[in-house]
């Protein structure tokens, strides 16, 4: 079953309003369902294979009392109510709808009273009159220890005690003048039994509800941590990871390292003549010019593994773990390629009329015992080189980094 959506202001106002008829509102009560329904079928069900042995245990009572309808009785007890009782395990295993569960345990309980009235009035023994005491059970089991739903033992109540009231003139040798004291005594211990079960039922709501208010605020707390955790990982502008995300990721790459069959590749990504451009568009235009280019570099990346930062200014650092150096070139390139695509026109520029990145690659063998800063590092030194030869290109270039991890850039470590 679904479990719709509840907040703790709204089990605040449930609980302020008492629910006397023990009944929440809609999602509440579907929630309450799902939450408790499958433990009280169990609960039905074992507490019910164990008392229909006692019930068929009242035999020896009935050959004593009711000897001269035994057969009856056999009847009532082995050939009606056990089947019945067994039928009704059966439904209670598969789980059923709350109102199916309650209303068969309530029309069970009207049915094992008939049968009984009906076989102390039927007898003619002399200690029939002795039999009817066990209509007691008949009604406090279900009321106190099956705690079958309130409306649903109000009703089988109020029907066994009128079925009760008209059969017990009946029973042969009763005398009248305890009938009346008999009806009061059944009703009253009835009457009293319901206001434990009222009492229960709505006891067991009420601690349902805190203890649901409790588990809704702790996931509350939890996501709003798990939102703020996240906000601190990020640069705010770009949207992409931030300096301690990276040192978050370095560690995870460290602990990886001696498992990682494959290269770590690093780059780092600079816009060229940025200055330059900011000074001709404005500060305004030169945030919209990272937030392109860092858009940009993240549609390349593979999402989940790859990591991409902003170290800060017009400065991205790119992580592809598992890759060699050429399959990080070629990502470079790409991404190169993709921000001259763009044409963010650059007016200002002494190298193109578009805004243009330049890349350096490094790449390095993981190594619990490394400092990847080095490799950073690498990846600085072959920016510089790009950008000495001219801006807008890779270093190393694709045809020198083809399947060559052992590149002539220093290898970090
Ligand atoms: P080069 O091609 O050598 O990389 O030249 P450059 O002008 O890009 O490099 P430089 O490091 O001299 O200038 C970086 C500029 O980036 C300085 C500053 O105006 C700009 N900048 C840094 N952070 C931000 C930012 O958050 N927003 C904007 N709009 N500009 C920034
Ligand atoms: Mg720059
Ligand atoms: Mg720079």
């Amino acid at each position: 079953m679904p479990t719709p959506a509840i907040s703790v202001a709204d089990i605040d106002r449930v609980l302020g309003e008492d629910f006397r008829l023990l009944r929440f509102p809609a999602p509440l009560e579907a929630r309450f369902e799902a939450d408790t329904g499958a433990k009280r079928s169990r609960f039905l069900l074992v507490s019910g294979i164990i008392t229909f042995g006692v019930f068929d245990l009242f035999l020896f009572r009935d050959r004593l009392q009711l000897g001269d309808i035994f057969q009856a009785a056999l009847i009532y007890r082995l050939g009606i109510i056990t089947p019945l009782a067994l039928a009704s395990f059966f439904v209670l295993w598969r789980n059923p709808r709350p109102w199916i569960r309650e209303a068969m345990e309530a029309v069970l309980t009207v049915l094992i009273a008939a049968g009984l009235l009906y076989l102390v009035t039927a007898s003619k023994s002399p200690l029939a009159v002795h039999a009817h005491y066990s209509m007691l059970l008949i009604l406090v089991f279900p009321n106190i220890i099956q705690r079958v739903h309130f409306w649903y033992a109000l009703t089988a109540s109020v029907i066994v005690i009128a079925m009760y009231a008209f059969a017990i003139p009946h029973i042969h040798g009763m005398q009248q003048s305890i009938v009346f004291g008999a009806v009061l005594t059944l009703s009253t211990t009835t009457m009293l039994s319901l206001y434990a079960n009222w009492k229960l039922e709505h006891d067991f709501r009420r601690e349902y509800l805190v203890a649901l208010r409790d588990k809704l605020r702790a996931q509350s707390l939890l996501s709003a941590n798990e939102t703020l955790s996240a906000i601190s990982m990020r640069d705010p502008l770009t949207g992409l990871a931030n300096r301690r995300r990276l040192e978050q990721f370095i560690v995870v790459l460290t602990n990886a390292a001696e498992t990682a069959t494959k290269p770590v590749v690093f780059m780092m990504i600079d816009i060229d003549h940025f200055k330059r451009f900011n000074d001709h568009y404005g500060h305004q235009a030169g945030d919209d010019c990272l937030k392109m280019v860092a858009h940009t570099i993240e549609q390349n990346l593979r999402t989940g593994s790859d990591l991409a930062v902003r170290l800060g200014g017009e400065e991205f650092l790119v992580v592809l773990p598992d890759s060699a150096l050429f399959d990080g070139v070629q990502v470079a390139e790409r991404i190169r390629a993709d921000v001259e695509r763009q044409a963010i026109g650059h007016g200002n520029s002494p190298t193109a009329p578009v805004v243009t990145v330049s890349i350096g690659v490094a790449v390095v063998r993981p190594d619990p015992r490394m400092d990847y800063a080095d490799a950073i590092l690498s990846a600085d030194e072959a920016l510089y080189v790009a950008k000495q030869r001219g801006r807008n290109r890779v270093w190393p270039p694709l045809a020198a980094s083809n399947g060559d991890d052992r590149h002539p850039i220093r290898q970090a470590g």
